[in-house]
């Protein structure tokens, strides 16, 4: 059954963009778009350093109430601001599932279930790692985990909009209890103690029913976000003053509650507090490599060098999904090659597959590539691929497959899988190279 409606989800082709109306409302911002085209917004009040997101629906129609619920709760605040604390800027998101809401059921567009496709292998507890089977509601196993970490457009939204929240509330229905992230992480159950003993439900340290894998709280928990799940008691009733008095209790002890974001120390340079979650978000050591240098304030905000990446804070897109960014170091060097090699490129362009074609450059990413461009972040994290896949000798000098993308250079051979490019590295020397040259090696 489940797989016969989802056949029919992904033949259906979604309506226009363009019918969904956008934000209007005061403080309303636009965060992203579902899968599906639907606007995901947030709705914001104060502007203090401790950034506390309430998540209303994920679970689509079946927890409606959660979204009537957030809505309620804006209302609210726009006729009664003074709730929230100097100290709070605070986010409610009626839903980050529209889509599900439209379809009438749990899942996102794609049939995955949102509370479990979040990359939680971060954290020390491994029974809570994400997998592609999970128990869902009731319990019920199904394979609705989605196909890696994090891969919805839903839950990249949420990862990236989160990376410098101070806390987050992740409403559902309807068991009437209130839990924290699942590994022990102080801040979470804190935030769980009060919101339950607020709202008079029960708090419990863990969720009873199930083992609960790709969560949402225990990715936020990993990241040093405290992180609840309340569930309220009933399916349909907004239970407006039992989660208003959750919410009122947690913002008046907020500068407890609410631990603001702390900077990491990677190989021994600090590394702040917004670019340390994105470095351990996407990949770390692994994927994106040390830190070269200690962070450098810029004219835009904070910028630091890894292995691969350059990776920027821009104080302009603060409370956007676009707060943390990698440069796109690879456009300069694709340029550079085209120039210098322009005639050997299409003697070396290795057959390309049947990946997916980019129609905004006309390249195409295939097979390895293209699975780790999808699993590593997509568009967001690597851009655009600006060559065909060609034969060439890496940084290293050994030859390999490469492609260029606007904010990286991949790399493959059998034994190493896909790797980037160090593109940080290279800028670094680069830097180096072009410095001004102290007066005394003058001749
Ligand atoms: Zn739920």
């Amino acid at each position: 059954m489940l797989q016969l409606l989802m056949l029919i989800i992904l033949t259906w082709v979604p309506p226009q963009v363009a019918a969904h109306p956008l934000p209007q409302e005061p403080g309303e911002l636009l965060l992203g778009y579902s899968a599906q085209g639907r606007p995901i917004t947030a709705t914001q009040f104060g502007d203090g350093p401790r950034k506390l997101v309430v998540v209303g629906n994920t679970h689509g129609a079946p927890e409606g109430n959660t979204y009537r619920l957030t809505i309620a709760l804006i209302d609210y605040l726009r006729a009664h601001p003074d709730l929230v604390p100097p100290a709070v800027r605070l986010f409610l998101i009626p839903t980050i599932n529209p889509d599900g809401i439209a379809l009438g059921w749990r899942f996102d567009a794609a049939g995955v279930d949102l509370n479990r496709n979040m990359n939680t292998n971060l954290d020390a507890c491994p029974e809570n790692d994400w997998r592609t089977t999970v128990q869902g509601a009731y319990g019920l196993t199904a394979d609705t985990g989605g196909p890696y970490p994090d891969s919805q457009p839903e839950i990249r939204l949420t990862r990236a909009f989160l990376l410098d929240a101070a806390g987050a509330i992740f409403l559902h229905s309807n068991a009437g209890l209130v839990f924290p992230a699942s590994c022990e992480h102080p801040p979470s159950i804190r935030l769980a103690e009060v919101y339950a003993d607020g709202a008079g439900y029960t708090y419990s340290r863990f969720w009873p029913r199930y083992n609960i894998t790709g969560g949402m709280h225990d990715w936020a928990g990993s990241l040093g976000i405290a992180a609840i799940t309340p569930e309220l008691v009933t399916g349909d009733q907004m239970e407006f003053t039992e989660n208003l008095a959750g919410l009122s209790a947690v913002l008046a002890a907020a500068d407890q509650l609410l631990p603001l974001p702390e900077d990491g120390v990677v190989a021994g340079q600090p590394v702040p507090a917004p670019l340390f979650r994105y470095w351990r978000a996407l990949g770390g050591e692994e994927r994106l490599g040390l830190p070269l240098e200690p962070p450098r304030v810029t004219a835009e905000g904070v910028s630091q060098t890894f292995q691969h990446v350059r990776l920027a804070l821009s104080h302009a897109q603060r409370d956007t999904i676009f707060y943390v960014q990698s440069e796109p170091l690879g456009v300069a060097v694709a340029a550079g090659r085209a120039y210098q090699n322009a005639a050997r490129d299409s003697s070396e362009v290795v057959a390309a597959g049947t990946g997916r074609l980019f129609d905004e450059t006309g390249y195409t990413l295939d097979a390895e590539f293209l699975d780790f461009w999808q699993r590593g972040g997509g568009l967001a994290s690597f851009g655009l691929p600006l060559s065909a896949q060609f034969r060439a000798p890496g940084t290293d000098g050994r030859m390999r497959t490469l492609q260029y993308l606007e904010r990286a250079v991949f790399s493959y051979e059998p034994e190493l899988g896909v790797r980037l490019e160090p593109l940080g590295e290279r800028l670094l020397l680069l830097e180096a190279l072009q410095a001004p040259t102290a007066a005394y090696t003058a001749r």
